[in-house]
């Protein structure tokens, strides 16, 4: 009897695949929403579809480790399924969703919540943050067990005005971590400095759209940046700090890599691409924690992300309508705007540029979040055994970013009529299209899945033991002491 011969789903034919070292025509074939293969067209199973990718890229989809879809509590602004709808049509496959909602992810029931909200709406995959503030130290447990990718914690205050744990606080919770592997997200800028520093710019009459970037210079992310990195190097605890926007901030992060802490970080386009000159012209609509800086910053975040410092980008997708971002008061506008959908054009326009190339760009969107999370090689790579989560992008397709057409339900951006080179022409998560020729895959709403099923922390090395919380509540005896 003959062997019938393996039949793929999907054949993609023409196209040229990109990794974080190379890049170089071959077709990619997809079974059973994993890559089977990679190589030559005349190497390729039969398939029971093909798509012709001849003149664009093949990329593995970009994960976002930084998105904020608003859901519970904020639909006005966004839910799961305008939030994956935009990550859709960016190009990004996976989603990380912060836990400023209400009620806060903070609890076992806040989060089984959210998992359901997302799976039935959501068209790519995605991962939940569970809140790791001074009330919720305890949750830990039933979060990590109600499946979190990882925890977000806010040094500072930002929309939500979720309470900034205090510096002990923080270290009882980074110890009630670390054991578990998980990593924790930091917003990392210190509220009692901001808290001074708006109060005495608000009694000076203070309201214009750069009184915002006044109101928190980059010391505020200095310091915070070297607690916080004190407090992970005591205890082991992974930590993760967003938004990175000084190159003042650089250097406690540098340091703390060079000591070997376990801490990686991000960037987003407004901060690689905006400066304090655009507030004159963007008002509220550029206000955003942390501040978009003056443009003498750039230069040392695009170098930080060019030798490591900075591992990735993400985009701090915040979403709010207009009605909340054009004020005449800068400090009641709501802060951040959304970004999911513009970061991969914003992109591959400087890749166009030749700023970076577009290995760089791989690197830093999909293999460095699915490495410090945890989830490669399923995610993050396409090679035999991997999701099949792919980009299909078309390198030198010029337009102009259209707020009005933007997926997202916040019709407001700082990136309105920017002229970009780039598009995203197709996007699949798991094998299945779930944006097709620019359009929806309406079918596909609710084909996200949760990726914390896939994700492998191994434990840190605990670099102080005796800062255990186990340890701590040992009477000397060695019996058992309970905690009060
Ligand atoms: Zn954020």
């Amino acid at each position: 009897m003959k062997e019938t011969p393996m039949k793929a789903d999907l054949v993609i034919h023409g196209g040229t695949v990109v990794t974080d070292a190379s890049a170089f025509p071959a077709s990619v074939a997809v079974k059973d929403g994993r890559v089977l293969s990679v190589g030559a067209r005349e190497a390729m199973p039969e398939a029971a579809e093909t798509l012709d990718a001849t003149g664009l890229h093949v990329l593995p989809g970009a994960i976002d480790v930084h998105v904020h879809f608003r859901e519970p509590g904020y639909t006005h602004k966004e839910d799961f399924g305008t939030g994956t709808a935009a990550a859709a049509f960016g190009g990004v496959t996976t989603v990380f969703d912060m836990p400023n909602v209400i009620p806060p992810t903070g609890t076992a029931e806040a989060l089984a919540m959210k998992h359901k909200l997302a799976s039935e709406k959501a068209h790519v995959d995605y991962g939940l943050y569970g809140l790791l503030g001074e009330d919720t130290i305890a949750h830990v447990p039933d979060l990590v067990a109600g499946g979190v990718i990882g925890f977000k914690l806010y040094m500072g205050n930002t929309f939500g005005n979720t309470p900034s744990p205090s510096t002990g606080g923080m270290l009882e919770a980074f110890e009630v971590v670390a054991p578990t592997g998980k990593r924790v997200s930091l917003h990392a800028e210190t509220a009692s400095i901001m808290a001074r520093r708006e109060a005495r710019l608000r009694a000076a009459g203070r309201k214009d759209p750069l009184a915002h970037l006044a109101a928190r210079p980059a010391v505020v992310a200095v310091e915070a940046v070297a607690r916080a990195a004190i407090l992970s190097e005591w205890t082991g605890c992974r930590i993760h700090v967003l938004h990175i926007s000084s190159a003042e901030e650089l250097r406690p992060l540098r340091e703390a890599k060079a000591r070997g802490v376990d801490v990686t970080g991000e960037t987003c386009p407004q901060y690689l691409l905006l400066g304090a000159e655009d507030y004159g012209r963007l008002g509220g609509v550029i206000r955003v924690n942390p501040p978009v800086r003056e443009a003498r910053n750039q230069a040392p975040l695009w170098a930080a992300l060019m030798d490591g410092t900075i591992d990735m980008i993400a985009t701090d997708h915040a979403p709010h309508i207009p009605d909340e971002k054009v004020r005449d008061d800068i400090f009641t506008v709501d802060c951040g705007f959304p970004g999911v959908e513009t970061q991969m054009p914003l992109m591959l326009t400087e890749v166009a540029a030749g700023r970076m190339s577009i290995s760089d760009y791989v690197g830093w969107t999909a293999v460095a979040p699915a490495k410090c999370w945890g989830l490669y090689p399923r995610k993050g790579v396409l090679q035999p055994g991997a999701d099949a989560d792919i980009a299909i992008v078309d390198l030198g397709h010029h337009w102009a970013i259209d707020d009005r057409k933007l997926q997202s339900r916040a019709k407001i951006t700082p990136w309105h009529g920017r002229a970009v080179t780039g598009l995203p022409v197709h996007t699949l998560v798991r094998g299945r299209f779930v944006m097709k020729d620019r359009t929806l895959v309406e079918s596909a709403r609710g084909w996200g899945r949760s990726v914390h099923t896939i994700q492998e922390m191994p434990k840190p090395e605990l670099r102080n033991p005796d800062s255990t919380m186990t340890a701590i509540v040992q009477k000397p005896d060695g019996a058992s002491g309970v905690a009060a």
